[in-house]
């Protein structure tokens, strides 16, 4: 018998959950992913405190991939070790497929080969017998889409997930995926993976009209565009415990500290604060606001931080006069 613990008994009071799509999945308003800090800068005490502290407050998706960690699998490794002392019927996990896990030809992309072997790679290191949700991580340029999906569908219905979902697909090659599977009468898309937030609305363009004209699920990853919607990097020198002063390169050091960018994350910053909200709330609350949006997927690298975006919840609603502000923000 492993050792279970306890958890608050009115953790399901302090979520929303919606349904995914035309599905019977039900997701939390906010999940909580493992990429770049569990099992990579933040370490198996911090992922424990995360894990139970978000479960506690009703977060029951938890989002992982073959790749995330340092190196990569460790994420898996590590949350599959403290998924032994929580509910596993009470738990939503995914994980995915797609970008370069291991040498060769078969480590990457989505052939059946490679989906078949990652997920199975992947269930060994979480120690489960099944994911809730299997992602095809992003498209595949060289494979048919006809292979993948149907290596998707043989994978629910050899019980490895219950149900699949694609990532970084465009709203067309979403529509291509669609087709195929509706030809080859395999089981349904259930959702959609992409980066949606204040700072990057390409969605509203290229997906949403997708996903909602077919009953499909969207979760939104980088709802703070990986902790730039808070006030952390408006200061003269990035805290030595943020991610950009840890994990990122220069590149992406630049794309923080681009002037017109912080510009604009100051005035949402202050417009956040005449809402009573953190910035880093009300760009929660911003996504979840779209009625496309299922869930908001968002990264923690501490406990306060998690109990500070679940309490985006207490305001959700937006004026006229607010979206307005938002969008000259966000467009100039
Ligand atoms: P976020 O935009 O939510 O960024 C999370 C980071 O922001 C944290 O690690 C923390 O970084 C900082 N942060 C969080 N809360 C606060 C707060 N209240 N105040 C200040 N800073 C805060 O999401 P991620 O980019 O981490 O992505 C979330 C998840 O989405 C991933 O774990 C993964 O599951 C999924 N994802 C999927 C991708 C795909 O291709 N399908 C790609 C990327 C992500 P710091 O250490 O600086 O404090």
């Amino acid at each position: 018998n492993e050792y279970q613990m306890s958890f608050m008994d009115d953790r399901y009071d302090r979520m929303l959950y919606n349904r995914c799509g035309n599905s019977g999945l039900v997701l939390p308003a906010i999940s909580l992913g493992a990429h770049e800090t569990f099992g990579s800068y933040r370490d198996e005490d911090i992922t424990r405190a995360c894990l139970y502290r978000a479960f506690d407050l009703g977060i029951t998706h938890f989002d992982l991939a073959n790749n995330y960690g340092r190196p990569p699998g460790t994420a898996e490794l590590i949350v599959g070790k403290i998924l032994k002392s929580m509910p596993r019927d009470e738990l939503i996990i995914s994980s995915k497929a797609g970008y370069h896990m291991w040498e060769g030809p078969y480590g990457e992309w989505l052939s059946k080969k490679s989906l078949i072997a990652s997920l199975d790679q992947s269930l060994k290191r979480l120690k489960l017998d099944y994911v809730d949700i299997f992602y095809a991580h992003r498209p595949d340029p060289q494979t048919p889409l006809e292979e993948t999906m149907a290596t998707l569908d043989l994978i629910v219905r050899q019980g490895k997930a219950l149900y699949i979902g694609l990532s970084n697909f465009s709203g067309p090659q979403l529509e291509q995926a669609i087709q195929v599977r509706q030809r080859m009468n395999l089981c349904p898309i259930t959702i959609d993976q992409q980066r949606y937030n204040l700072l990057d609305r390409g969605c509203e363009q290229d997906l949403f009209g997708h996903t909602e004209r077919n009953g499909i699920g969207v979760i939104a990853f980088s709802p703070l565009a990986k902790g730039v919607l808070s006030d952390k990097y408006l200061g003269s020198q990035f805290p030595q415990d943020s991610r950009a002063f840890n994990v990122w390169g220069k590149k992406n050091l630049h794309e923080v500290s681009s002037r017109a960018r912080l510009d604009k994350v100051q005035q949402l910053n202050l417009l956040a604060q005449q809402r009573g909200q953190t910035l880093a709330q009300m760009a929660i609350a911003w996504s979840l606001y779209h009625p496309a949006v299922t869930s908001v997927l968002i990264g923690a690298s501490r406990v306060e931080q998690i109990e500070e975006n679940v309490a985006a919840l207490q305001n959700l609603e937006f004026s006229p006069l607010e979206l307005n502000a938002i969008n000259a923000i966000c467009s100039s």
